[in-house]
């Protein structure tokens, strides 16, 4: 029987950047993902490492974009309607979540993981000799009217006592910084300390053959066979059977399909997302991912051409894909940037793990000795996962955590 110190299940940013983190300590680790490291959720999102994000996604507070949505015109968000009745307890505690001065305390509670976000990945990505991928050259939020500018007015004051550097611009000098972009918007800001990233995959993998490196050990296997095998954990592998004292839950939005059958249900929702690459037409390029605020989509420049990244979809996890949003978008879209051909047939699909506080689990299992979990990142996956990684192994090795993983305790839904 196989048997080692940490089983990291589930190879994405979170976990993979756990495994490479507990194996930097000297540990015996071993990564376990049905597929390839970051070909889930974490091989297509917008590449942001936002750690200058203040606000959390939020229930729209504005009438008349709810209204857009409810009657499916807006290119923000997407449902299915027979998934809200299963979506509708969540999301009453979402909206609860997204009153202003409950976005005041979840961005003051998640700041010690955003604070490290970067700082993090720009370590991790160095030693990974993946440095090539980041991009030191913040991002942009495009606002069409004056009244969406406006209403990021408290989301700046806050971010300047928090010391971020965010430099509001109007058109022209926008378009200074890009200058491919159409003179459609009247301000923008520019978030200057995000760093993004130009292939999200590739910088897991590199994070992964770092970890592989240190002598980390990398099985295909189904999660959900994990099972007590006293006094072990156990997990089926195409290797065999393996055994560990420490497990870590790194699912993303597959960990309910493991914890539920061991009696934990935490709250957890997805909400879906597409991108789909398009090649720029002549010359036209982009420095850093572009935000089309009122239309929620996101230009990010990737080596695979420009990646659209769409809103969010509320519908189930494994439903077939409906990536309706991108007919609503592709007119702003191709108004704001000269867009070619797509390069895929068709979209790809995502599903963002989410919690509705905004905040993910980082801990101990709730009543399960030597089970960890981490997950539930939502929009912030990418961004967090170097600093998670930390953490996790600050915890699991008994060291001073940078930070009190208090907030991120799976008990605040449990007790
Ligand atoms: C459109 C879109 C845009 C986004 N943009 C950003 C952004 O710009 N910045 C940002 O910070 N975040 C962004 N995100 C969010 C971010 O991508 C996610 O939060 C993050 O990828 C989650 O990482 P993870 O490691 O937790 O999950 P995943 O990457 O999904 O990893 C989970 C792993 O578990 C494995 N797995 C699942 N079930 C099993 C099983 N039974 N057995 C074995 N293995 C299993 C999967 O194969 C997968 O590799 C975006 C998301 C989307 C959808």
């Amino acid at each position: 029987m196989a048997r080692t110190d940490i089983i990291v299940l589930g190879a994405g940013i979170v976990g993979t950047s756990i495994a490479l983190h507990l194996a930097k300590r000297g540990l015996a680790v071993a990564l376990v993902d049905r597929g390839g490291a970051g070909e889930g959720t974490s091989y297509g999102n917008a590449g942001i490492i936002e750690g200058n994000s203040i606000f959390p996604a939020a229930f729209p507070s504005d009438w008349s974009q709810l209204l857009r949505i409810a009657l499916k015109r807006s290119p923000v968000a997407n449902y299915h309607v027979t998934f809200l009745p299963r979506v509708a307890p969540w999301l009453m505690v979402f909206r609860a979540a997204s009153q202003p001065a409950r976005l005041v305390e979840t961005a003051h509670l998640i700041r010690p993981l955003m604070a490290r976000a970067v700082s993090e990945h720009e370590k991790l990505a160095a030693e990974a000799g993946a440095e090539r991928y980041l991009r030191h050259t913040g991002w942009l939020k495009l606002y069409r009217t004056d009244h969406a500018f406006a209403a990021q007015a408290r989301e700046l004051e806050l971010a300047k006592s928090f010391g971020i550097a965010n430099v509001p611009l109007d058109r022209d000098a926008a378009r200074a910084l890009e200058p491919s972009l159409a003179p459609v918007f009247r301000h923008a800001v520019h978030w200057a300390g995000a760093v993004s990233v130009s292939n999200p995959l590739a910088l897991t993998r590199a994070y992964a053959a770092r970890f592989a490196a240190l002598g980390g050990l990398t099985f295909a296997g189904d999660a959900r066979t994990l099972h007590r095998a006293r006094p072990y954990w156990r997990v089926d592998t195409a290797a065999g059977p393996l055994d560990s004292e420490n497990v870590v839950i790194a699912l993303g939005p597959w960990a309910p399909d493991l914890l539920g059958p061991l009696g934990i249900k935490l709250p957890l929702a997805v909400k879906r997302g597409y991108h789909r690459h398009f090649r720029a037409q002549g010359n036209a390029s982009l420095g850093r991912p572009v935000l089309d605020a009122e239309n929620g989509y996101c230009f990010a420049p990737m080596e695979q051409g420009i990646r659209i990244t769409t809103g969010v979809e509320l519908a189930a996890r494994d439903a077939p894909p409906t990536p309706v949003q991108f007919g609503r978008l592709m007119p702003a879209a191709r108004e704001l940037f000269p867009l070619g051909e797509p390069v895929e047939a068709q979209p790809w699909m995502g599903a963002r793990p989410c919690f509705a506080d905004s905040r993910p689990v980082i801990g101990r299992a709730p009543g399960l000795s030597g089970l960890w979990l981490a997950y539930g990142h939502g929009h912030w996956g990418l961004t967090l996962g170097a600093a998670t990684g930390r953490l996790v192994a600050e915890l699991m090795t008994g060291a001073t955590p940078f930070c009190d993983p208090a907030p991120y305790a799976a008990e605040r839904f449990t007790q």
